[in-house]
């Protein structure tokens, strides 16, 4: 399964001899011809342009190609209401895990942990930097402490892109306004089914169970409770974004504190905070600071 990485290559790292346990076995790990590949990880809450980290590192580090870690993208569908990045924003970064899975399908930490490694392989073999970006801590938890071969073949580097709370609630809730313009209503009720089950597949997205009861009804009421209806579904919409971006953030302070990642905090509040030039400024700062912390990491 191991890949061979020249010694030249700037993506690996030599490890020290040792046993691991891997597929139900012990298997020593020769340091001679065992290099562990490098893989950078992009977390964060929802709305901190993750994506957009991703794709601008990976048009710095090229070639480079991103792997998609949130559990709502990865299904087929809803592109606006899960924001899934558009092929003008993926500027000829090929993307991995996006829109990939049956929408009714239930697609697992192990499912992803699958596809995710066999994307990974291919990436490496073609000799480009994986960079893995999303906001489901519990798809990059179960890769990085649950997944053998992952840790026997691949060390991380985590990027965290951090907003302070207030600044990206009213982001998220601007883009939940932004969403609904660009059509979300339509795209649900293209799914909304009267038997719909919120408890799997992509129906589980945010922005699916708050417009349910608009949808079942909006056919029968009357203009003034459609209005009053679809106007509690946008709040809830935007209230639930809020308490994942704060879920989010819960998760990455325990597992950076549990099991010392050693991830890289990147302040991004400047970029949501200001307007304009100075937000593109916040932003190339940012920019910087992370290719500075990924070229070390690569070199090292
Ligand atoms: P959990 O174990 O709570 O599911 P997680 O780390 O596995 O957390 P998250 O990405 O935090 O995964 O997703 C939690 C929930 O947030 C999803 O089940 C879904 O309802 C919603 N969600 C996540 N990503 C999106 C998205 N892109 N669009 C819409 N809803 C999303």
């Amino acid at each position: 399964m191991s890949t061979f990485i020249p010694l030249s290559s700037p993506v690996c790292n030599l490890v020290q001899p040792q046993l691991v346990n891997f597929q139900g076995g012990l298997r020593m790990v020769d340091p001679f011809f065992h290099r562990k590949d490098k893989v950078v990880v992009i977390m964060g809450a929802t709305g901190t342009g993750k994506s957009r980290l991703a794709i601008d590192l990976a048009t710095h580090f090229f070639p480079a190609e991103v792997v998609n870690s949130d559990k709502m993208q990865v299904y087929k569908g809803l592109d606006i209401a899960t924001n899934k990045v558009t092929e003008e924003e993926c500027r000829g970064v090929p993307h991995h895990l996006l829109g990939i899975a049956d929408p009714d399908s239930n697609f697992t930490a192990a499912d992803f942990c699958l596809h995710a490694n066999m994307a990974i392989d291919s990436i490496v073999e073609r000799d480009r930097l994986p960079i893995i970006a999303g906001g489901s801590n519990s798809y990059i938890q179960a890769m990085v402490n649950d997944d053998a071969e992952f840790r026997l073949r691949y060390e991380c580097c985590f990027l965290w892109v951090d907003v302070c709370l207030p600044v990206l609630d009213s982001f998220v809730s601007e883009r939940v306004d932004r969403m609904v313009e660009a059509g979300l209503v339509d795209e649900v009720r293209q799914l909304f089914d009267f038997l719909s089950d919120y408890t799997r597949g992509i129906r589980r997205a945010i922005g699916v169970p708050e417009l349910d009861h608009f949808l079942r009804i909006e056919a029968i009421a009357d203009e003034r409770t459609k209005k009053r209806l679809l106007e509690a579904a946008i709040a809830r919409i935007k209230m639930n974004n809020c308490v994942l971006a704060r879920r989010q953030l819960q998760k990455i302070h325990r597992l950076n504190s549990m099991w010392e990642w050693g991830m890289h905090r990147l302040d991004a509040t400047e970029v949501f905070d200001k307007t304009g030039e100075e937000a593109e400024e916040g932003w190339e700062k940012l920019l910087a600071r992370s290719k500075r912390i990924v070229k070390d990491f690569l070199q090292n």
